[in-house]
């Protein structure tokens, strides 16, 4: 049976319109007909209506209020319908919105709207039936799902019904703002557990490069420990052999003779014919040019660590300047000082310029000419002297001159022979007498560059080439 709160509620339909008049509507007119069991009535209105049905029990009967309308006078209120299927049918202004139609029925009711008929609109509420027992529902009316007990006026109804849709309304808010809640903390907790493992990957991230960078700079600190160590044991090394062969020399070399203050390992005069050194002397009356390779604006090659092939050249050669004159050798430098050999200075072009160096040496008419150089390479473990002579000379003096002088450097400075070598360099080409170039070491090796940058490097040169020369006029 049914809940005592429901009680004078059957049930209850809403049919929305799509729009709805801003003016009332005028209910003109309220007719009806009888056909084949149903019984029809028609509201004429002059707009388009919402409406909503209620039923109502005790007596069994059917509600429709017509929105937004107002009820002309001329309308009947009440219609005398004696029919099985609805009896009486009633007609008025529920408030001043509202026009109400009471129809007291038992059966189904179909209601809709139809354009056209002489308001305009036609509310048609089809009254449909076989005709049954006054009193007692047809089987269809009690399969809807509401019930029926205790009468109870339409106000009274209404009021509930209100209050009802009133309370759904509220719950249908408060679960969807919860449901809206609950949304909102899920999803801000999602973003906070994101937050926290993007967090906790950034920091991973950072610790695992600061771990990385840590052991990178143990890493290349491990190496420049070994590698200063190595460095160390290599200047003992050197400093060891140089004492060594201070020593021997200090044995060796006669004191009366040169005038250098450097260390010759060369010498093959002995105490017991210093007094005729002068006259023994192989290079006694000697013209020898040294041509300082490059010079002023022309650094030539330069090392890793900045040494220029310009200032070593020159530094040699001002040593084997000295080592020469101590042996009555005549000099003829190319230059003694840091600049270009052509008087054009830094305009004169690449041929001016060598050829000023081949005019000092032709002009002095020398008896030899010795370019030196320094080798250099993109591949910095390239290293070794090399001897050169011009490719198309004559007779077999300028190519034993290169070969006694690159073999001499080879061991005084211990470095690997690359051999004597044919070439055509403009020096060597230009030059009148036996001529040589050179390349003493590679400046682009590391090793090699600090060798010629050392006072001891530079005197071992100067010696070296020194000794060649010796050997090419004994
Ligand atoms: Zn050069």
């Amino acid at each position: 049976m049914l809940k005592p709160v429901f009680m004078t509620l059957l049930f209850l339909f809403f049919f929305t319109a799509t729009a709805m008049a801003a003016r009332p509507a005028i209910v003109q007119d309220v007719r009806y007909s009888y056909n084949n069991g149903t019984v029809r009535l028609v509201v004429d209105v002059t707009d388009y209506v919402d409406f909503r049905e209620i039923y109502v029990e005790n007596p069994s009967r059917l509600v429709v209020d017509i929105q937004n309308a107002t009820l002309s006078s001329k309308v009947k209120k009440e219609l005398p319908i004696e029919n099985p299927t609805a009896k009486r049918v009633r007609v008025g202004q529920f408030d001043k919105t509202t026009v109400r139609v009471v129809i007291e029925t038992i059966a189904e009711i179909k209601t809709f709207i139809l354009e056209g008929g002489p308001a305009g609109y036609r509310l048609v509420i089809d009254v449909i039936g076989t005709p049954t027992v006054s009193g007692a529902p047809p089987s269809h009316v009690e399969t809807k799902p509401s019930t029926v007990t205790k009468p109870s006026n339409s106000e009274e109804h209404e009021a509930l019904q209100k209050e009802r849709e009133r309370q759904e309304r509220l719950e249908k808010e408060r679960k969807a703002k919860e449901e809206k809640e609950r949304q909102e903390k899920l999803e801000k907790e999602r973003k906070e557990q994101l937050e926290k493992e993007r967090e906790r990957k950034a920091k991973e991230e950072r610790e695992r490069k600061a771990k990385e960078e840590k052991e990178r700079q143990e890493k290349l600190e491990k190496e420049r420990k070994a590698k200063a160590e190595k460095e160390r044991k290599a200047k003992e090394e050197r400093e060891r052999k140089a004492k060594e062969e201070k020593e021997r020399e200090h044995k060796n070399t006669h004191s009366t003779h040169s005038t250098t203050t450097y260390p010759s390992t060369h010498n093959p005069h002995s105490s017991e014919v210093d007094k005729d050194i002068e006259s023994l002397t192989t290079l006694k009356g000697k013209i020898i040019a040294i041509d300082p390779g490059h010079g002023g604006n022309d650094a030539g090659a330069i090392g890793p660590s900045g040494v220029m092939e310009k200032t070593v050249t020159l530094n040699v050669a001002l040593e084997l300047e000295k080592l020469l004159k101590a042996e009555g050798a005549t000099v003829i430098m190319t230059r003694r000082t840091d600049k270009t050999v052509s008087p054009a200075g830094a305009k004169a072009s690449a041929i001016e310029e060598l050829q000023a160096r081949c005019d000092i040496a032709n002009k002095a008419k020398a008896d030899i000419f010795i370019s030196i150089h320094a080798d250099s390479f993109t591949n910095p473990t390239a290293r070794g002297t090399t001897g050169y002579y011009y490719s198309q000379t004559e007779g077999q003096s300028a190519i034993r001159l290169a070969d006694c002088i690159r073999k001499a450097l080879c061991e005084q400075i211990k470095t690997p022979s690359r051999g004597t070598k044919p070439c055509n360099f403009y020096v060597v080409r230009n030059t009148d007498m036996a001529a040589t170039l050179i390349e003493l070491a590679f400046i682009s090796n590391p090793e090699e560059e600090s060798i010629m940058n050392s006072v001891e490097g530079v005197l071992k040169c100067a010696q070296g080439i020194f000794d060649g020369i010796e050997d090419y006029f004994g």
